[in-house]
């Protein structure tokens, strides 16, 4: 998209978007927002949450970085951009769901799997905050034999978002409200080519692909969670 491209798409949101949910502004702006939902996603252009799960304004709270990564609780007085975006999220708004959603191809993910030759250009950066989610690399790779590539990517993405999932847990005042029922967390991985959700099924450990309706279904159906 260019600058212009983008100002013709801001045109088209006014007649269309903002129009049709003009009172839904504001109101918003009047009241505050009050999301139940905060989604953890990658920051790849191709997988926007509000687009895959249909959201409209003021319905996800959405933090957004290279590979999905939560980090591990640290109040150490520095700066966690994660962490103050989930800190008001279960505070202040006080969601319900929280999901961790890694997808394929991620490019975070494959940074690791790569040796720092491949990374040049993202190692100043990319390197250091793909370190935190290094262990997922020795996991995967333990199982790895006779595995391609692409199917280890796909397993370190998997790995990456139940590693999310923990880590959550390692924040006091996320897993008081988990254990008590206020809060629960979802695992989620998004298949780019074939719009495939699947959810990680805590009783197996699992990732399920979500069956889906309409003219698409059938490329990416399964089972379903109980
Ligand atoms: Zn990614």
């Amino acid at each position: 998209m260019s600058l212009d491209q983008l100002l013709d798409g801001y045109q088209a949101f006014i007649e269309k978007g903002f129009a049709s949910n003009a009172d839904r502004y504001r109101q918003l702006e009047a009241l505050g927002q009050s999301p139940r939902v905060m989604v953890i996603a990658c920051a790849d252009s191709r997988v926007d949450p509000a687009t895959i799960f249909n959201a409209g304004p003021g319905e996800l709270f959405i933090i957004r970085n290279v590979a999905n990564v939560v980090p591990r609780y640290a109040p150490d007085g520095r700066a966690h951009g994660v962490s103050a975006a989930l800190e008001f999220a279960v505070k202040v708004l006080k969601v319900s769901d929280i999901v961790v959603m890694g997808h394929a191809q991620c490019g975070g993910v494959k940074a690791l799997l790569m040796d720092s030759a491949d990374v040049e250009g993202i190692g100043e950066f990319v390197a250091p905050w793909m370190e935190s989610s290094h262990e997922i690399l020795d996991r995967v790779m333990c199982h790895s034999a006779g595995h391609d590539v692409e199917t280890i990517l796909g397993q370190m993405e998997e790995e990456n978002v139940r590693l999310g999932l923990a880590n959550l847990m390692t924040f006091p005042w996320v897993a008081e409200p988990v254990h008590d029922g206020r809060v629960r967390l979802h695992g989620m991985h998004f298949g780019i080519a074939q719009g495939r959700l699947a959810r990680l099924d805590p009783s197996t450990n699992t990732f399920v692909t979500v069956p889906r309706s309409g003219p698409a279904a059938g490329n990416g159906g399964g089972a379903s969670l109980p």
